[in-house]
């Protein structure tokens, strides 16, 4: 059997209050992937990094990190996990070497251990100069680091970051984002949930896309993007068509009688299209172009669950 970084079947969450933000959802994911978990707001993005990480109880399903089932070996579970969450949540007033041993003592090692991989996690991460500070006296991209740097302390072998970007300026979102690169492809598999679709496109290999707790995309960001390379027009035909068309390898659906959805890859033009048509007898009286990225995917998606 396959081994996954992550693996969770059949996951369900409903809060006392009776919201359902999670709906049987079902997901792999491979050992040293970049995965972008995308949604929008109340989603569920967060309820289900919630009960990876045991912090929210589920109502239904298992959840399996690096093989380990999270009901039966919950602190084997919790080891091979780090997570980089959205808000500076540690002691402002603690130098960070402090925060970095605290931490890994809390994931049970020894004083030597502790001090030896808060040493090798502040190294990692540019900050062993400024050990003795504390965060306050940091830069917020210092404090971002310092998040990395505690969340990969205990050695996870998956890291999750919750929105690492959001609020932070141009200059160390880049840095953040060479700092993910570079700590994947040591072979740690890395989740990531996102609401900036050029951060998933520039740093994802697969993507999950969650709309009201369900799965609705799972796939390879290449297949997403290559998809979202065709591109889709809105046919207004002159007469009414009851009948199938032979369009060839052309892909379209009729929105009604009069109205006609095609895709267009690249290796296709209109002027083919509009050939075929001629020759089944339909004529165009105007057409329309639909904008299909992946952020008009994403807006859509979120213009949808805010309606
Ligand atoms: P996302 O992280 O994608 O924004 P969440 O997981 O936070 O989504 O929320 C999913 C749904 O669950 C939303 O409808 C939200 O209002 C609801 N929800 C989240 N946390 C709680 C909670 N503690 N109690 C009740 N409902 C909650």
């Amino acid at each position: 059997m396959m081994e996954y970084a992550l693996s969770i079947k059949h996951l369900g969450k409903t809060y006392r209050n009776g919201v359902t933000a999670l709906d049987d959802v079902s997901l792999d994911i491979e050992k040293g992937d970049f995965f972008a978990l995308l949604g929008p707001n109340g989603a569920g993005k967060s309820t289900l990094i919630g009960i990876v990480t045991s912090l929210v109880r589920k109502s239904a399903g298992m959840v399996r990190v690096m093989g380990y089932d999270i009901d039966t070996h919950f602190s084997q579970a919790k080891s091979k996990i780090g997570v980089v969450p959205q808000d500076f949540n540690f002691n402002k007033f603690e130098p960070i070497i402090e925060i970095l041993k605290n931490q890994a003592g809390y994931f049970g090692m020894g004083r030597h251990a502790a001090l030896h991989a808060a040493e090798e996690s502040l190294n990692n991460l540019s900050l062993w100069e400024k050990r003795k500070l504390t965060p306050r006296q940091l830069s917020g991209g210092m404090n971002r680091r310092l998040l990395i740097a505690r969340a990969l302390v205990h050695d996870p072998e998956l890291l999750i970051l919750d929105e690492p970007t959001a609020g932070v300026d141009i200059e160390i979102r880049r840095s953040v984002w060479n700092l993910m690169r570079e700590i994947n492809s040591h072979g740690r598999t890395i989740i990531l949930t996102t609401h900036y679709l050029e951060e998933a496109e520039s740093l994802c290999r697969n993507i999950g896309i969650i709309d009201r707790g369900k799965i609705i995309v799972n796939t390879s960001m290449r297949k997403l993007l290559e998809k979202l390379k065709e591109e889709s027009f809105i046919l207004y035909l002159q007469n009414p068509v009851t009948r199938l068309l032979d369009l060839e390898d052309y892909s379209y659906k009729f929105l009604d009688d009069k109205t006609l959805e095609v895709a267009l890859s690249y290796d296709k033009t209109l002027h083919g299209l509009f050939n075929l048509l001629d020759r089944h007898g339909v004529t165009v009286s105007s057409i329309r172009n639909k904008a299909n990225r992946l952020e008009e995917l994403f807006l859509t998606m979120t213009h949808r669950n805010s309606e």
